[in-house]
């Protein structure tokens, strides 16, 4: 059942739309829309998104905020996503590689894998490469 969207809503989800698979702290959303939005209004949309499913709670190395990545769509449910621990950079995974992991998931430990739902941790190759160069 669609509920009423209130102006609040419509507006951090605009914002969030415009920031998918980024790592964001409430405070730096609060912050963004600090002249459109009251901060607590921010921080009650968030946890209402995040108890309907729309957002997803990082959980976030050591930090006491709460961390949230919003999902664009369908091109997100339907994607292995890879995060970076330094940067906090999120990119989907090549879609074949995505495909023949959830198969051989499902195949050899029979369960099936909710894609929109995992993240994989790791570095990316820029995090990667500056670690290489600085040494
Ligand atoms: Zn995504
Ligand atoms: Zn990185």
């Amino acid at each position: 059942m669609p509920k009423y969207m209130t102006k609040q809503r419509r507006l951090l989800t605009e914002y969030l739309m415009q920031h998918v698979d980024e790592n964001l702290s409430a405070s730096q959303i609060a912050d963004a829309l600090s002249d459109q939005i009251s901060k607590s209004a921010v921080y009650r949309n968030l946890a209402d998104m995040e108890a309907e499913g729309k957002l997803h709670r990082v959980t976030s190395g050591g930090g006491r905020e709460a961390v949230y990545r919003f999902s664009g769509g369908q091109a997100c449910s339907q994607s292995l996503h890879l995060s970076c621990k330094k940067c906090g950079k999120t990119v989907h995974m090549q879609q074949q590689t995505a495909d023949a992991l959830v198969q051989s998931v499902a195949a050899n430990n029979d369960f099936t894998v909710d894609k929109g739902e995992t993240v994989i941790y790791g570095v990316c190759a820029a995090c990667r490469n500056k670690k290489a160069s600085l040494s």
